[in-house]
């Protein structure tokens, strides 16, 4: 295989190839923007490397090969003494995992090529020692694996309190000197002299980033796979940090947080890149750059444009400035936040550049899940600070000043604020466990903003009145409000102001748009309107709610429901009649039974009166009761105890419990009687419900109801239910569909012979996960999914999204046998899988007709569903 492709060679295609990076480099190559000259190591090249532990044969030979190739086109060599070419080494994957991964820059510089680059530099040796000692302590800490605290401390101690532009060339050299001792100290061996092999550890440093610890974690979050590896970048160095006339910035075509056009950057002279993300000194909006050097500013402007008309989407870019001069660093399509990505997917589709099938695309379920989150009320909450709106959302938690107490604190179920300075990568796993983070440095491009955005969470950034003080965890602001780990604040995104204490939450607009609510006149839900819009045209599948009151179908029904797929009768079964059921358990002859089924009747009478009413001319699948009869009485132990301690002044009712508790026990109630064995031990009950069910659907005009059978394994347990509801309809005179839950594997398996009984099936995924994988569906997650996550046992819990390859293969299975036997069979799915965008997109390969999930992920649904058929 090839392992190594010049810029001139790629294309944006590439991506798992070369990586975004490398993909995006060649593409604007050959777009004719000004690119340094370089080339890029395949991933398939890392991946080897990452399994051998070795580079793979033939890959060092092609490295030299390009690397004379450039040095050719560059007319120097990498490390000459006297006129060295410098390069750098980036990785860069095919999914952007922002700062997770390795850089090295200003590779080739030594004790001689210092010398070169100051003369190159018209004789700046500030310059020159600036980079060297720049490239010793990137090197030492990514490649050689030393502390980086060791080299920020040299450098602290060497400034002495002034500022980094006030440092001189005899600084540095003194610095160079004293990293240089670091590295023996570190590694008992001396920085290496030699260029080629700089670059060579550099390379292999970089593949084996792929497999820190920060990159794993981010992945696993991301649901990015594990096996991809990493491209690497050699690109020939140009620098921003030769003087005021060069700089570094960063810049979105529009608005990343927001979706506006405009100009939006951060510009940092006499810099280089790594100084931007990681906001050591603070940034100048880009804007500024036109009067600084109006020529550079303006041909960033129009490279810009051609960019976002290429990609027909908002990028982001890094550039260089070096002397006057103007280099791109890098492009990619840009992260941004959910709003923002549904303005920009209309505003594309508005200018033409993209259709409104596209626009649907370039939207998700989640980013809609995102933006029905609630906001702070406008009004209230003591305002302490103001920040950069790095990232929407309103959180609130206690404070937190370290990664260590945000995982700790949240383990134990409370909500924090992660406070920091800024955040570095190695914060990761406390951003994650964090409701929202709060930065006092930084920009909207600095780590927190950027990786908060990428995971939806709630970010402000930068704001710079807060002396946040991580050792004695707290921070104060000017008018001496003091916050100390523990306290509560609430940080709002979207505005980036933050609050003392905890401040109320009201509902998102686009929640309000979908209850019919509010104004409806924004930007915001006016492009959620386009793109709902447009994917209730394309999508195939029908979605129907799972609800089991009016008031929640109702809802649903607003938020675009064409049904219910589920309705859980049991739940009509708690609460205060509770007693009701008592009466039913412990009836010992047909009339105490028949008396119990009588008082519970016309109670769901009433509940189903409601639901038809609510979902009028829309179909109503009303599943019979599903779970073991004493989830509906008191605990055993707390009864025990009662009955024991009232000795023999215990109360009738209470013995008669606790006998009928000792009868009922099951070792495993999730495999016992439940479900339609229910309904054909317990005489009565099934057809009690019927007829509820029956009576409703007559006195609501429209009804259209469906009655389902859960737990079906065998045909012939369907066939009774089925035959006594029949007949149960017949009599009431009422038409009703009958079919059954598919979520025992059995009932999957002869889905052929259940479909001769059955008018639809109604795939019960949580029952069906639970009983393809032998899992408790109740006991797992906490007992060991982390550990199998961990373990890369799966990506994602298979009760979240639906195990494709297991559980998918026998909803497969199920819906060819039954479709085969009945044409006209009616497919869904309500477990909770029908919510989940991956399940819903499975869903909608194997032919279902509908999805059924709770009213709230109606609207998500409805978008994957869309997602699914483009
Ligand atoms: C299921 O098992 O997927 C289902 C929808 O039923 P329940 O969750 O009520 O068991
Ligand atoms: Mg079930």
């Amino acid at each position: 295989p090839k392992y190594v492709y010049d810029f001139t060679e790629g294309n944006k295609d590439l991506k798992g190839l070369l990586g975004g990076k490398g993909a995006n480099l060649a593409e604007m190559t050959n777009l004719g923007l000004p690119v340094p000259p370089g080339f890029t190591i395949t991933t398939e090249a890392c991946q080897n490397f990452l399994r051998d532990g070795v580079v793979p044969e033939g890959m060092r030979e092609e490295v030299s090969a390009h690397l004379a190739a450039l040095e050719a086109r560059m007319g120097r060599r990498l490390g000459q003494a006297d006129d060295p070419l410098l390069v750098s080494v980036r990785s860069g994957a095919a999914f952007s995992m922002p700062g997770m991964m390795e850089t090295v820059l200003n590779i080739g510089l030594n004790d001689e090529s210092v010398h070169g680059l100051a003369k190159q530099a018209s004789g700046n040796e500030r310059f020159a020692w600036d980079s060297y000692r720049r490239l010793i302590q990137m090197f030492g800490k990514t490649v050689q694996g030393i502390d980086g605290e060791l080299f920020d401390e040299a450098l602290e101690e060497l400034k002495d309190g002034r500022h980094d532009l006030e440092l001189e060339a005899a600084d540095f050299r003194r610095l160079v000197a004293t990293y240089k001792d670091i590295v023996r100290a570190q590694t008992g061996e001396d920085f290496p002299a030699d260029p080629h092999r700089q670059m060579s550890m550099a390379v292999e440093a970089v593949f084996k980033s792929w497999n820190a610890p920060r990159a794993v974690l981010y992945r696993r979050q991301e649901r990015i796979p594990a096996d991809l590896g990493t491209a690497v970048s050699v690109c020939s160095m140009v620098f921003g940090n030769c003087g005021m006339d060069s700089g570094t910035g960063v810049a979105f075509t529009r608005d990343p947080g927001s979706g506006q056009q405009g100009v939006y950057g951060d510009y940092l002279q006499n810099a280089q890149g790594e100084d931007v993300v990681a906001g050591i000194r603070n940034t100048m909006p880009l804007q500024e750059l036109e009067s600084l050097d109006k020529a550079v500013y303006d041909e960033l402007m129009r490279i810009m444009e051609t960019l976002e008309n290429h990609y027909r989407d908002l990028c982001d870019i890094e550039f260089t400035v070096e002397r006057g001069k103007l280099w791109m660093l890098q492009t990619r399509v840009g992260k941004r936040t959910a709003g923002a990505a549904f303005r920009i997917a209309v505003q594309l589709a508005d200018q033409g550049l993209i259709s409104l099938d596209e626009a649907v695309t370039r939207v998700t379920g989640d980013q809609l899940a995102q933006l029905m989150f609630p906001r702070f009320a406008d009004s209230g909450g003591e305002v302490i600070a103001k920040g950069m709106n790095a990232s929407p959302g309103a959180a609130v938690g206690k404070a937190v000043f370290s990664t260590e107490r945000a995982v700790e604190l949240a383990a134990r179920g409370e909500a924090v604020i992660l406070v920091r300075r800024e955040t570095n990568p190695d914060d990761l796993a406390g951003m994650i466990a964090a409701q929202g983070v709060l930065t006092s440095r930084g920009g909207k491009t600095s780590h927190a903003a950027v990786v908060a955005r990428g995971m939806g969470k709630t970010c402000v950034c930068g704001a710079e009145e807060l002396d946040v003080s991580v050792k004695e965890r707290r921070f104060t602001t000017p008018s001496g409000v003091v916050v100390s780990e523990g306290d509560v604040i609430s940080i709002d995104g979207t505005s980036g102001t933050v609050y003392l204490g905890e401040v109320p939450v009201v509902p998102s607009p686009v929640v309000e748009y979908f209850e019919g609510t509010g104004e409806a006149d924004d930007e915001l839900v006016g492009a959620v309107h386009r793109i709902m819009s447009h994917a209730d045209e394309v999508r195939r599948m029908a979605v129907r709610a799972n609800a089991d009151n009016a008031e929640d179908s109702a809802r649903a029904r607003r938020f675009g429901a064409q049904g219910i797929g589920l309705c859980r009768t049991e739940h009509m079964f708690l609460g205060e009649r509770r007693c009701l059921v008592e009466d039913l358990v412990l009836a010992t002859s047909d009339e105490e039974r028949e008396r119990a089924l009588a008082a519970l009747e016309p109670l769901q009478r009433a509940d189903f009166t409601g639901i038809f009413q609510a979902m009028e001319g829309l179909p109503v699948t009303i599943r019979l009761i599903d779970p073991p009869l004493h989830e509906f009485l008191p605990d055993f132990t707390e009864l025990s105890v009662k009955v024991a301690l009232a000795g023999d002044g215990a109360e009738k009712k209470d013995r008669e419990l606790l006998a009928a508790l000792k009868r009922l026990h099951e070792q495993n109630p999730m495999l016992g009687l439940r479900g339609v064995r229910l309904g054909l031990v317990i005489p009565g009950v099934f057809a009690m419900q019927v007829r509820a069910i029956a009576a409703a659907a007559k006195a609501v005009p429209g009804s259209r109801a469906e009655i389902m059978i859960p737990l079906v394994a065998a045909v012939q347990e369907l066939e009774h239910v089925r035959d006594e509801a029949r007949q149960i309809l017949a009599e009431a005179g009422v038409e009703a569909l009958i079919g059954t839950m598919i979520e025992v594997p059995r009932a999957a398996l002869t889905a052929g012979q259940i479909a001769e009984a059955a008018q639809f099936f109604s795939f019960g995924t949580n029952d069906l996960t639970q009983m393809t994988w032998g899992f408790s569906r109740d006991d797992v997650e906490a007992a060991f999914f982390s550990k199998y996550l961990e373990l890369g046992i799966f990506g994602v819990s298979p009760f979240e999204t639906l195990d494709r390859d297991g559980v998918g293969r026998l909803v497969t299975i199920a819906a060819e046998q039954g479709r085969k036997a009945r044409p006209d069979l009616k497919l869904g799915i309500c477990g909770e899988h029908g919510g989940d965008p991956d399940s819903i997109h499975f869903c909608h390969q194997v032919g279902l007709d509908y999805v059924s999930c709770s009213p709230f992920r109606v609207p998500v649904a409805r978008l994957e569903a869309a997602r699914a058929t483009l």
